[in-house]
């Protein structure tokens, strides 16, 4: 017998969420390409800024992140109050889920949605509903298929992970249209700045004027500061004031909000970030292509790769390029078993990939 307190129905349902492995046996510093990071790292700015502000952790945040909220409005033109700062954009999935979910309503995402925005919906009793990706891209009417009265959020990502694939800004708009006025539509736009197609378009000026969308952001892909957990997102004031109320009061910590605000000045490590995966992107998709896999076409700072061969399968390839001392993802949590997702790495790092895939297919 135990009188420990059991956990709230559903708790013990979660499958825990498993991060990008960073080691492997033996090896003293595998290439890690396994969690989407940049590959060029934080950049000098933001180094110095988190290194300048050593001299202030023993004094608690400023828990409005004003100095960063000024500086995320004036660099995206957008109101400073309607801005929600998270402990990395997972924390304003969890804030907004927390905020609106009650036991029996539900969620609506892809099939291949991301895992962080599930989690928190089922910690709060609610139902997940995933639409149908038989494309491996978020489809606007099997989303608005799902969505019922007890519907309160409906969340895409664009560029979407693990796929790669993106929305463009006229599905986009036409999902929102389409749904009803009690459904708050959460768009993930952690890979932004990565997409080159002329037919995306971000969606923070579509929420500008709109009551029920949520665009989010964050500090971990193009600004390479993964670590500190910094994410936002831009809502309606008045989601942006529920959650205010809720949110845990210094959620985002003195060195992550100066690095923040350094890493958005910093336009040139921006541009080498974007640059390095564009140069690289489309390089990785085509010799992949060209051993015989299949690649997803993608917008993110990763490509998605099949391998449909029973012998040269995803888990054969995966053990393979361990043996090189590379890391990359198994994304079997989302069903996809036969693919490895591999983030874009620096120029040597994606040439060792390429070198490994070639001897793999050969093997
Ligand atoms: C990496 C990623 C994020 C960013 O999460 P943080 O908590 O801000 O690090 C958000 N959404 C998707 C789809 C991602 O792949």
């Amino acid at each position: 017998m135990t009188d420990l307190p059991t956990p709230k129905p559903g708790i013990l349902d979660i499958a825990p969420y498993v991060g990008g492995k960073s080691k492997i046996d033996g090896v003293a510093e595998p290439m890690k390409l396994s969690s989407n990071e940049n590959a060029l790292g934080a950049g000098q700015k933001a180094r110095e800024a988190f290194q300048a502000a050593v001299s202030n952790i023993h004094i608690y945040p400023d828990g409005r992140a004003t100095k960063l909220r000024d500086a995320v409005a004036d660099h995206h033109g957008l109101e400073p109050e309607r801005l929600i700062f998270g402990n990395g954009s997972d924390e304003v999935f969890a804030l907004l889920n927390q905020t609106y979910l009650t036991p029996g309503d539900n969620i609506v995402t892809g099939q291949y949605g991301f895992l962080a925005y599930r989690i928190s919906a089922l910690a709060n009793q609610a139902e997940v509903r995933l639409a149908p990706e038989p494309n491996f891209r978020t489809e606007v009417d099997a989303l608005l298929a799902l969505v019922d009265e007890r519907t309160k959020l409906v969340y895409i990502s664009s560029p979407s992970n693990p796929t790669g694939s993106y929305n463009t800004a006229e599905e986009t708009r036409r999902l929102h249209e389409a749904l009803p006025a009690h459904v708050l539509l959460v768009i993930d736009e952690a890979y932004a700045e990565f997409v080159a197609e002329p037919d995306w378009e971000t969606s923070l000026p579509l929420a500008r004027d709109a009551e029920n969308i949520v665009v989010t952001r964050t500090f971990s892909k193009i600004h390479g500061l993964g670590g500190l957990r910094i994410g936002f997102g831009y809502a309606p004031l008045k989601v942006a004031e529920a959650v205010d109320r809720i949110r845990l009061p210094f959620n985002v910590s003195v060195p992550g909000l100066e690095a923040a605000v350094a890493a958005l000045g910093d336009e040139a490590h921006q541009k080498a970030s974007r640059d390095l995966v564009q140069t690289w992107r489309p390089r990785l998709t085509q010799a992949i292509k060209g051993f015989g896999f299949e690649v997803f076409p993608s917008a993110g700072n990763f490509v998605l790769v099949r391998f449909p061969d029973e012998k040269r399968n995803a888990a054969a390839a995966n053990e393979y390029l361990h043996t090189r001392g590379i890391i990359v993802r198994p994304v079997g949590g989302y069903g996809l078993h036969d693919c490895l997702r591999i983030t874009v790495g620096t120029e040597d790092q994606n040439r060792a990939v390429l070198d490994a895939l070639s001897e793999f297919a050969a093997s």
